[in-house]
């Protein structure tokens, strides 16, 4: 209420002016079915482990039933997608229940897939089954590997078939559709601000930021335009430590437009989204980027960077003055850059500096890249290394996971072995003993990550209704830096049918 709502209560799609959100009511979804949902998300939010199993529960969110005294909502906001200025967007399928208080925290319920709203352009405002498990799982797994994201409450069938894509044959191919609900401290995106600064509504610029900064950033305080600047650097800084937690686990996001980027520098938005394999700072995995490769891996925090200056841009008007954003801007990558070398360096157990460090982290770049190397598997096995081991011993420990050991056997064993001799001169400069290096290392370097064929698989399943694996992974990616013997199965290279798999957006 304090923020100004769209008079219009329809779902017709519109341009929405002087107003930062519509009401609108999810779709009633015919048949709605819990596949999972997190109890400990649900504790988060003030939902006993009883209650997820209720009528309520499924009806609240699978958007069934609107929760007494809720007023559900969509947001508009505008962006720049792949470096195009896109105007209006908003949200097309996503309804925010509400705003939710527990121990002192405040949580936005949101669902994905609940029907169309004033900002669904030429969609339906659904979702499918498939790109729902993807979600579903995916944040809970980078929440679980220390990674700020958005959570995942539950996963709902809706009952109903969504169509995706019309065959070769001119037949329909309809999916199976789903319902997500997600939960972060808010849904605001850069693109937010982009929107009301693009129309020239200053006023309601002043009063979102102030609003957003009150709400979510209460530590901000001063003078107004030294508060607009605290914000700026805040949300600098937290998209800057997501974006390094994305290169420290190989996780490429795929579509960093600025409407998917979330103020408080959490995940969000898992479309095409995957996980490197192979080690290849060109990889992407939005098929609709393999051109440009704008939002391939190695170019993750510039683009971070871009877009921020987008978010600065549209702070700008509330500063008028460039060279205090211009000054948090440069150093994003300055910063970026250091705490990059540092967290490399300990994902190779490296703790100490010394002055070869920059040539041994190049060396492996570089090396990393001249054969398909596994990164998960490379960086978790080479905690296994002893400063005793000879380079041959060493060598042994991490050939797993190469996926085409003979090419590296004929090609570039030398390499290897040349990077593995400084490698093993350094590690005895460290002082750590092998077992506490090893420990420290186990903490940053995950042995599981939710791989694209693992997703595909539990898709599969989910597809003739065995939701077993959905649990299974989810039970897997709680704890994906512990040894999980029983598990060893999900420790392994990329099966080869799924070399060119991608991710998928809808
Ligand atoms: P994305 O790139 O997935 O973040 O989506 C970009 C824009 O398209 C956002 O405004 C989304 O809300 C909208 N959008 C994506 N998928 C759908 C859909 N199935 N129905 C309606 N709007 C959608
Ligand atoms: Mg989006
Ligand atoms: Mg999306």
């Amino acid at each position: 209420a304090e923020l100004p709502a769209d008079p219009d209560l329809t779902n017709e799609i519109r341009q929405v002016k002087n107003t930062l959100f519509s009401y609108v009511n999810p779709t009633k979804p015919s048949n709605p079915q819990l596949i999972h949902a997190s109890e400990e998300v649900a504790e988060l939010v003030g939902i006993s482990k009883d209650e997820i199993q209720s009528e309520d529960f499924l009806n609240t969110f699978s958007g069934k039933k609107i929760y007494p005294e809720t007023m559900p909502y969509a947001m508009c906001y505008a962006g720049h997608q792949f470096g195009n200025w896109a105007g209006q967007l908003g949200d097309g399928r996503a309804i925010n229940l509400t705003e939710v208080e527990n121990n002192n925290e405040f949580f936005t319920l949101q669902l994905k897939g609940a029907g169309k709203t004033p900002y669904s352009r030429t969609a339906d405002g659904l979702a499918v089954l498939r790109s729902s498990v993807r979600e579903y799982l995916c944040a809970e797994a980078m929440y679980n590997l220390g990674v700020p994201t958005t959570r995942s409450l539950s996963l709902i069938l809706s009952g109903d078939q969504v169509l995706r894509d019309i065959l070769y044959n001119g037949n329909p191919a309809y999916e199976k559709g789903a319902i997500v609900c997600r939960v972060a401290p808010s849904f605001i995106r850069f693109g937010s601000f982009e929107m009301l600064t693009s129309r020239n509504e200053l006023k309601n610029l002043k009063q979102f930021v102030e609003f957003t900064i009150k709400h979510y950033f209460p530590e901000i305080a001063g003078e107004p335009k030294e508060q607009y600047l605290q914000f700026f650097q805040k949300v600098a800084d937290t998209t800057r430590e997501m974006v390094l937690h994305w290169q420290r686990v190989g996780f490429v996001h795929g579509v960093m437009n600025t409407d998917n980027m979330s103020i408080h520098g959490i995940t969000i938005d898992y479309g095409p989204y995957g996980w490197l394999e192979n080690y290849d700072p060109d990889w992407t995995p939005n098929t609709t980027d393999s051109q440009n490769r704008r939002y391939r891996f190695g170019n993750q925090p510039q683009v971070a960077q871009w877009n921020l200056f987008q978010l600065a841009n549209a702070l700008y008007p509330l500063i008028n003055e460039a060279a205090p954003l211009e000054k948090i801007l440069d150093s994003f990558i300055i910063d970026f850059e250091k705490d990059y070398k540092t967290m490399f360096l300990s994902k190779l157990g490296i703790f100490t500096s010394s002055e070869s460090d920059d040539k041994i982290m190049q060396g492996l770049e570089e090396i990393l890249q001249l054969s398909e190397t596994d990164m998960t598997i490379f960086f978790r096995n080479l905690s296994k290394i002893k400063k005793e081991d000879s380079v041959e011993q060493a060598f042994e420990k991490i050939e797993y996971a190469f996926y085409l050991p003979e090419e590296i056997k004929e090609k570039i064993l030398d390499a290897w072995q040349k990077w593995l001799s400084v490698y093993l001169k350094r590690l005895n400069a460290e002082t750590l003993s092998d077992e506490e290096r090893a420990l420290k290392m186990n903490l940053i370097n995950p042995k599981y990550v939710l791989r694209n064929y693992m997703a595909q698989l539990a898709i599969d399943a989910a597809d003739k209704e065995d939701y077993s694996l959905i649990d299974e992974l989810f039970q897997l990616l709680k704890n994906p830096y512990d040894e999980q013997p029983e598990s060893e199965k999900w420790f392994a290279k990329r099966p080869d049918w799924a070399r060119t798999k991608v991710g998928c957006s809808m």
